[in-house]
């Protein structure tokens, strides 16, 4: 049997499966959030006095104490065993970028030889795993192996299967974060400091400024089977080999078209599960590439958008295996298509419900549009490096720089009028611009921004930051990235580019200019600081790497090297000013991020190896085989020169194939010697850099020389489910 036919086998036994979401009568709005301890259910299940304290805990960040947290913990227990659940764990998300959990059962001996089911406000609050195998990058020594998980309570807890699940932090015995969320929720708390104090000079009532994240999940569905047989896909997530299928992408009939019934199946399962755990998902469809998908909640408030997202990826990976699937998460499973990204939409709100990224209404609500608009922009340009650095990966790498994921150079893109406007502002004096009209009222002698943003269409798809009418939308972030990486830059950024803002603008209202000259001066300042980083042109072009070169922008290609930008003075100085991470906690990362970096490559170098040599190798040889049988038999047959003639195809065939062959061999010995040298590099970041240069691009080079072969090769023996069957769900 080919093959081709086997793996059809198997995918035909899943389609034969019954679809197990029929009708649903049920409407979304009646179980969201069923397996969640929403404030509702708090109000239910908690003593009055108990809920309104949750409540001030929630909003206020007023800090929890021991008797309220046990009366909490009653409740929950309570709503938890009507669901029928029997565990407890703190779900975290250490910097091996999934989550982790540790569970504990409710029970307790009763005293009288018998058990009682328990929780306590302390096994709420706070749990020690023993996690000396978290990556720590050194802050915690194997020999201190205590790491301190702490509830998170603007993070609801919610339930999965028999378990209470509850979101925490993650931090070493000496308090440095161990995780995403603690830097995170800081960071949030930073940017909130900023951004009200600025937002006070236009609306005085405002006392807290939220980070909106709306996040898109890209990913793709392959059939079960087929990736049982690709001990790549298992192993890293990605094909090493697969020569391009004849049709891919290129008719564009994937994206937003009719989805197929297995995968639609999959689909509604996944958000009615999602939904369930509060998660608000909204939109689905097609992507680009063929079996690429998305799914977009909406957008939430950052750190509860983060953790939804993690649990997100966590189950799909479930509901995916129930539907004959599994759900790839890469950056870039298979060469030549688009790869998967993870959109980040993000934007500032105040507590008044203004968006602070969005047009308003009045010349003063477009005076602070501006601000804000600029100084993200003085944000991203200050740190565009460490932007990078903070969405790049060995398995994002693949995907930058080519088909529509932007490119390794964090740029802005703002759209015409917006663009036009900035210069405008640029570039004219303050009396042209402005006519003050009374004490509060600042009139900009300008179209007003909310006609000016209804046309921004021309949207830049390969543009890394982009400004889509309300927010920006950072594109650079990988499919299965946490994305809390990129939100603590962004946001400590953002919350530093407001703080000297607001320091440059006091100033010169302390000398008495009038406040929205003040702020109007600082502002134009900016823009011309930020220039650079605003681009509006193809990212993909030579031209542009030279100019952003030119320009002071960060354009180094090597992930190893991009991550350099995590320990440099300024972005040292930036997260120690603004609380967020501290030097030490900032190394650690980085070597965390350099470790992962090289056993990424190292197993993929390792799988590789071993397919060439396991599965490649031995067909190349079986095939020329048959081969020179045929020859030999035809010249057995045939006069000397009717069997030559007959045999020249075959013959050129076989010395191609001993060429690839020959290729593949040699280098995958180079590829062993090239790890060897680098595995002996005691130095993380040199070791990184030697698996980038040496290690990776042979790679590369080797599997042009198996994608031939996968052409020559008779299809009955060739051992790997191919791309045109991995890449068509039927
Ligand atoms: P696209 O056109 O890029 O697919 P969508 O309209 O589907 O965009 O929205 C993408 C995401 O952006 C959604 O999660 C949406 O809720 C989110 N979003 C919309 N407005 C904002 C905002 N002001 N701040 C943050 N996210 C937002
Ligand atoms: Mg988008």
């Amino acid at each position: 049997m080919s093959s081709t036919l086997r793996f059809h086998v198997v995918g035909e036994a899943f389609e034969k499966r019954p679809v197990e979401v029929a009708a649903c009568t049920e409407r979304p709005s009646e179980y969201f959030a069923k397996y969640v301890f929403t404030r509702q259910k708090m109000a239910q299940y908690l003593p009055a006095e108990v809920y309104e304290k949750m409540c001030e805990v929630i909003d206020n960040g007023i800090t929890l104490d021991l008797a309220t947290a046990n009366a909490v913990a009653e409740g929950m227990k309570r709503w938890a065993m009507e669901l029928g659940v029997t565990h407890c764990t703190h779900w975290f998300q250490p910097l091996t970028e999934g989550t982790a959990e540790k569970h504990d059962g409710f029970v307790e001996h009763n005293g009288k030889g018998g058990m009682v089911e328990e929780f306590t406000g302390k096994e709420l609050v706070q749990q020690e795993p023993d996690a000396s195998s978290f990556p720590s990058g050194g802050i915690r020594s194997t020999f201190e192996a205590r790491g301190y998980s702490a509830w998170d309570p603007a993070s609801p807890v919610f339930v999965i299967g028999d378990t209470l699940m509850i979101p925490t932090v993650f931090i070493s015995y000496t308090g440095e974060a161990l995780d995403y969320k603690a830097p995170l929720k800081k960071s949030l708390h930073a940017v909130d400091l900023a951004a009200t104090a600025v937002a006070q000079y236009f609306y005085p009532d405002v006392t807290k400024v939220v980070s909106n994240l709306g996040w898109e999940q890209e990913y793709f569905l392959v059939d079960e089977g087929l990736y049982a047989a690709r001990p790549d896909l298992v192993m890293t997530g990605r094909t090493l080999m697969g020569h391009d299928s004849a049709k891919n992408q290129q008719m564009d009939d994937h994206y937003f078209g009719s989805i197929p019934e297995r995968v639609a199946s999959f689909m509604k399962d996944l958000e009615r599960q999602a939904l369930e755990l509060g998660i608000p998902c909204k939109t689905r469809h097609n992507e680009v590439a063929p079996n690429q998908f998305e799914l977009a909640p909406i957008y939430e408030e950052t750190n509860l958008a983060v953790d939804h997202n993690m649990l997100l990826m966590s189950l799909m990976h479930r509901v995916a295996r129930h539907h004959g699937f599994r759900c790839l998460l890469h950056e870039k499973p298979f060469a030549g298509i688009n790869g998967s990204g993870k959109h980040c939409n993000w934007s500032l709100a105040t507590n008044t419900g203004i968006q602070l990224h969005a047009p308003g209404r009045t010349p003063m609500d477009n005076l602070r549009l501006i601000t804000f608009i600029v100084e993200t922009l003085m944000a991203v340009h200050k740190h565009n490096a460490l932007l990078k650095a903070s969405i790049i990966s060995a398995t994002n790498a693949h995907r930058l720089g080519a088909h529509e994921a932007p490119p390794a150079i964090i740029s802005s893109f703002l759209g015409k009028q917006l663009s036009d406007l900035l210069s405008k502002l640029e570039e004219t004096d303050d009396d042209d611009l402005l006519r003050l009209a009374g004490k509060q009222a600042v009139h900009l002698d300008i179209p007003q921004i909310p006609e000016l943003l209804l046309d921004n269409t021309d949207r830049n798809r390969t543009s890394p930051f982009a400004f889509t009418g309300n927010r920006f939308e950072f594109r650079a972030v990988g499919s299965q990235a946490n994305c809390a990486a990129a939100m603590i830059v962004l946001n400590t950024a953002v919350a530093e580019a407001l703080t000297h803002f607001k320091q440059r603008t006091d100033r010169l209202i302390a000398d008495g200019m009038d406040r929205f000259k003040a702020i109007l001066k600082t502002v134009r300042e900016d823009i011309r600081t930020c220039h650079p980083i605003h681009f509006e042109g193809n990212g993909y072009s030579e031209a542009w790497r030279e100019e952003a070169r030119a320009r002071g922008l960060d354009v180094e290609q090597s992930a190893p090297l991009i991550l350099d930008a995590y320990v440099r003075p300024q972005t040292i100085e930036m997260f120690q000013q603004m609380h967020v991470l501290s030097r030490a906690e900032l190394e650690a990362r980085l070597e965390i991020k350099l470790e992962t970096y090289t056993k990424k490559i190292q197993i993929e170098a390792r799988i590789f190896g071993d397919l060439c040599m396991n599965h490649i190798i031995p067909v190349a040889t079986r095939y020329q085989s048959q081969l020179l049988e045929n020859i030999q038999r035809l010249r057995d047959a045939f006069p000397p020169e009717e069997a030559n003639a007959m045999n020249a195809d075959n013959l050129n065939l076989v010395r191609e194939i001993s060429q690839h062959s020959g290729f593949i061999t040699a280098h995958v010995q180079q590829l062993i010697d090239a790890r060897r040298v680098a595995n002996r590099i005691e130095e993380q970041r040199e070791r990184a850099i030697a698996y980038h240069d040496t290690v990776a691009p042979l790679l590369e080079s080797i599997r042009y020389h198996v994608d031939k072969l996968e052409l020559i090769i008779d299809d009955e023996l060739w051992p790997l489910p191919k791309y045109r069957e991995l890449l068509f769900i039927r």
